[in-house]
């Protein structure tokens, strides 16, 4: 590869990671490249990947997404958080909410001063301190109002979308040709590499048409179509820590109002994802293929839906981890491409989002510099083994002993950073997140006291405030989250006001 400016991007592939991709370079540098996407209808996408993490809304405000059109196109539902039923006990259930826990007082993190009340036996539970799961647990929904009244949850309300993943692509597609990205439809049957020093060259379609560019984005799903069938990359295979490796995907007909979750429910050998919209409900069941055969998963699933199947169970084969090197020569890979990570906390978009957010900071002026892809990949990696971490948490901290996998899980072995995460934990209340993680502190407290874990003891500097003095602060607490609760429309009255789709 010269160093002749970077100018011709090339995307293969048009799931979401293909179109998220387009929509966002074709925004931020704009005049400086020209975007085309090839994708291929005859090979489709993989159609599932429809819950998210609050941080999308910075993709959709970048590229000028319009919240209403977006919810109403996509068939979408709002989400507060993610509740666990059965996970660290059978007949118990607990919602990882988004946002803050609490109200920090003097420095400290709300979580402390629960910790100690309710060593003392003298708090709720943790549930009643987070806004979001008190909305979620009311099945109420808003957006930050214009006039929300000032130090109320209501100022900021973190929260993200449940989306129909086909209808997001088409979305998404529509944007970026507007934008000026041009998309080529067409299967490509070769890559070609330069003879001297293996960087890709072009790819060639079925139909003998040739599609050269400078640099290539491999959005092409599990295959890593560039990135590993071409370049070899590798792979870091995580199903020692993470053991499920299927899933079977089914949409089931709604039965009642959305809720404003998406609930995880803890089944024999894996677990059960539900994902309202507003036209289905999305249903998986994503398993460990040791453990449980895929009929026996597949009537598992089926029966524990809330409505009718509106398909046949889909099946998803995949291996947690990721490409050694995402960049690797001029090839970068993004979505499918160049990891997974079970969706268990939703994270595949925002990996998507944090990925093309990277490229476009390091985006090269002229040829392929060494020192950024390597930085590059030292980054995304650190990213998913941070969220790998956290989602070992839910599967490793829980007393269930009722099935070989539960049994399994709860007595592997588990990174050592987690080991430690735990262990400060239980010793007394302390969370220290690494620095960069995506899961902040609240995140990291409400998993832990969810699934089970128990602080022993909290920080000396905690018990300077008076018994009586922490008695009203947690008293004031919940009263701010309860009345900021009680003024909120229901989940189903927002989206009927608001953004309300037109029927499938
Ligand atoms: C079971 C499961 C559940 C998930 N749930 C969530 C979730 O709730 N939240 C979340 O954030 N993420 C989730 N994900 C991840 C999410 O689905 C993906 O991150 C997202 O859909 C992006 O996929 P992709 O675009 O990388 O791949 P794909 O959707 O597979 O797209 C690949 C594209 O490449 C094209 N292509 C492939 N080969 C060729 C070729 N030879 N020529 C031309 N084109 C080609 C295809 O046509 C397609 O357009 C889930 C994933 C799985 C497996």
């Amino acid at each position: 590869m010269s160093s002749e400016p970077v100018r011709d991007v090339l995307i293969v592939g048009g799931g979401t990671a293909g179109w998220m991709s387009a929509s966002a370079l074709v925004k931020v540098l704009g005049p400086l490249i020209k975007v085309t996407l090839v994708e291929s209808d005859e090979i489709g996408i993989i159609g599932v990947g429809e819950a998210t993490i609050p941080h999308i809304k910075t993709h959709n405000t970048l590229i000028g997404i319009n919240e209403v059109e977006f919810v109403r196109e996509t068939q979408g539902t709002f989400k507060l958080g993610i509740e666990f039923v059965d996970w660290g006990r059978l007949g118990e259930s607990y919602i990882h909410g988004f946002g803050k826990l609490g109200i920090d007082l003097a420095g400290h993190p709300f979580h402390l001063y629960w910790a100690r009340a309710h060593l003392a036996g003298k708090a709720g539970d943790l549930a009643r301190y987070s806004f979001n799961v008190s909305a979620c647990r009311a099945g109420k929904f808003m957006s930050t109002p214009v006039d929300a009244p000032k130090g109320t949850p209501l100022e900021d309300i973190a929260y993200a979308y449940h989306f129909d993943a086909s209808l997001y692509a088409r979305f998404l597609r529509r944007f970026s040709e507007q934008a000026g990205v041009r998309r080529v439809e067409g299967k490509v049957v070769e890559v070609r590499q330069h003879a001297d020093n293996g960087f890709v060259q072009s790819v060639v379609l079925a139909s003998g048409q040739e599609l050269t560019a400078d640099l290539f984005i491999d959005c092409t799903g599990f295959r890593g179509l560039l990135i590993e069938e071409t370049l070899k990359s590798g792979y870091r295979d995580w199903t020692r820590w993470l053991p499920c490796n299927r899933a079977l995907a089914v949409p089931c007909a709604n039965v009642g109002p959305p809720v404003p979750y998406t609930r995880s429910t803890a089944r024999r050998s894996g677990w059960q994802w539900r994902i309202p919209l507003q036209h289905r409900v999305g249903n998986g069941y994503v398993y460990a293929g040791d453990f449980i055969s895929d009929e026996d998963a597949r009537s598992e699933l089926l029966g524990h839906l809330d409505g009718k199947p509106l398909a046949e169970p889909r099946l998803l084969r995949f291996t947690t981890g990721h490409r050694n090197q995402v960049w690797k020569k001029n090839v970068v890979a993004i979505g499918l491409s160049a990891g997974f990570l079970e969706p268990l906390e939703s994270t595949a978009i925002h990996l998507i989002q944090t990925g093309i957010a990277k490229l476009a900071l390091m985006f090269p002026r002229k040829g392929m510099s060494p020192a950024v892809s390597e930085l590059y990949n030292r980054q995304v990696a650190y990213e998913y083994e941070r969220i790998r971490d956290f989602l070992v948490l839910h599967y490793n901290a829980t007393t269930r002993n009722d099935t070989a996998f539960w049994n399994h899980c709860r007595t592997m072995a588990i990174p050592d950073g987690l080991g430690e995460y735990m262990e400060l934990f239980r010793d007394s209340a302390r969370v220290i997140p690494k620095p960069d993680e995506l899961f902040t502190l609240p995140s990291w407290v409400q998993v832990m006291v969810g699934q089970g874990l128990q602080p022993a003891d909290f920080p000396p500097v905690i018990g300077v405030l008076s018994d009586a003095d922490l008695g009203k602060f947690l008293a004031h607490v919940e009263a701010v989250i309860q009345s900021s609760v009680n003024v909120m429309p229901t989940h189903q009255n927002f989206i009927e006001r608001y953004c309300r789709a037109q029927a499938a």
